[in-house]
């Protein structure tokens, strides 16, 4: 039995079956630089995932590991976040300021779905309120809270949650009785149904809203323009606060905005954040406003969350990230290949739709005699970038859409290469198929 294989088998036994790894021969990755990563078998790939979006900036960034390096010399890799830790109130100083959120203030912890938790946790304390509105084809993690609120079959059918949720209409406008109906129609219809739920489906005391500016798990996926402020207007009437969750599209990956929520044009009461912000060490938050992050009456912490390697990993992430000017580049970046991707994919029936924004784009395939989602023609094409030296990620409700988001830092050659490689494997399951 080879190395690899072996490793396989290994991974098999003692891991959860519902782990899911990215293609048919999945990938050990042992080394990193840049926008590159190569695999135990010596095989170069342009990342254009980021890791899972969370090499934001890429690998091996030495103002990243040098942070890193400095805190771990002096000994401490983490007291308690009960003793005053400096990095903590820094990072928390920078993204209340960045947040636009008056008075904001900021609460650690070490994922999104920790993040989320909080979030909920600190609307319900708030208003007093288990009831909250989520939004179909949502996905916010893995805990009874955030799967609660998580729009999506995979994890909604095996949900036991302590939470009253509604799930309202956003990206999934392709249901029959929205068919042709314009941008302002759609958003007038949701709004609707908005005061229909809270005023029939609900008690009349929702705590919030939690919603993906775009859509990452569901598949890159956004609510037409206007369709969060029309929300936001409701939920001012009723004292309903707004959650944006930021995990994939925070820090300028959509170039449009510094949060992937200004897209909308709408000020969120609070926001959680992960993924990115550590480049690669985990690093999750909520930042909210301060009436709200204290209306928690309780005497807590998070015995890791902002712990020193993680704040310093996200002070030089997040400081790199300004310094660099890295939301202009992936406005650039992203226009470049999004552009690029529509041009060619004309050619291929198969390609169903190219969206995104910024560095967070997507292929969506769908047979191309039925037009219904296709996940093997999604799985092809992975495969075929894979063998041509791209990874990116499969996802999107019916699991054919390719997603994409590259590290922030994408050069123009690199921008170039993604779209030859992913233009190359489009035409060779083009053909396959053909
Ligand atoms: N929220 C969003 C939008 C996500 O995409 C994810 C993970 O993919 C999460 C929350 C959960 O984050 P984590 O896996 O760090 O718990």
């Amino acid at each position: 039995m080879s190395e690899h294989a072996n490793l396989l088998r290994r991974h098999r036994a003692v891991m959860p079956s519902w782990l899911a790894l990215n293609y048919g021969s999945p990938i050990e990755i042992v080394g990193g630089k840049g926008a590159r990563v190569t695999d135990a078998e010596g095989n170069g790939y342009l990342d254009f995932f980021s890791g899972i979006l969370t090499n934001m900036i890429g690998y091996d960034v030495p103002e990243v590991r040098e942070a890193v390096e400095r805190q771990l010399a002096t000994g401490v890799v983490h007291t308690s976040t009960a003793y005053l830790l400096r990095g903590q109130i820094e990072l928390a100083e920078k993204i209340a300021g960045l947040s636009g959120i008056p008075d904001a203030k900021v609460f650690f912890v070490n994922s999104g779905t920790e993040a989320n938790e909080t979030a909920l946790l600190l609307a319900a304390y708030a208003r007093r309120s288990d009831q909250v509105l989520a939004m179909r084809q949502s996905y916010h993690g893995r805990s009874f809270g955030a799967i609660g609120v998580t729009g999506n079959r995979a994890w909604t059918n095996i949900s036991y949650s302590p939470l009253n949720v509604h799930f309202l209409h956003g990206a999934d406008r392709h249901l029959p009785q929205f068919a042709g109906m314009s941008d302002a129609a759609y958003v007038d219809a949701c709004a609707q149904d908005l005061r229909h739920v809270l005023a029939t489906a609900t008690g009349g005391d929702v705590a919030a809203l939690i919603a993906e500016p775009i859509q990452g798990v569901g598949g890159f996926t956004s609510a037409p323009d206007g369709l969060f402020a029309a929300y936001k207007e409701i939920l001012d009437e009723h004292g309903i606060l707004f959650i944006s969750d930021e995990v994939q599209t925070g820090w300028g990956r959509t170039g449009q905005g510094f949060w992937g929520i200004e897209n909308h044009g709408v000020r969120p009461d609070m926001m959680t954040f992960a993924k990115g912000l550590g480049n690669g060490f985990a690093v999750g938050g909520v930042v909210a406003r301060g009436e709200l992050m204290d209306a928690l009456h309780a005497v807590g912490l998070s015995t890791f969350g902002g712990n020193p390697i993680a704040m310093a990993a996200g002070n030089a992430t997040l400081d790199y990230v300004l310094d660099h000017d890295l939301q202009a580049n992936a406005a650039r970046q992203g226009a470049t290949i999004i552009e690029g991707l529509r041009r060619e994919s004309a050619r291929f029936p198969m390609v169903r739709d190219v969206r995104g924004k910024g560095l967070m784009f997507a292929l969506e395939l769908a047979d191309p005699g039925t037009g219904e989602p296709s996940p093997p023609l999604a799985a092809a094409v992975m495969e075929a970038t894979r063998e041509r030296g791209l990874l990116a990620g499969k996802g999107g409700l019916y699991g054919n859409v390719i997603r994409m988001a590259p590290p922030l830092t994408l050069s123009d050659a690199e921008a170039a290469e993604g779209l030859a490689i992913l233009t190359a494997s489009l035409e060779a399951v083009h053909e396959a198929v053909s």
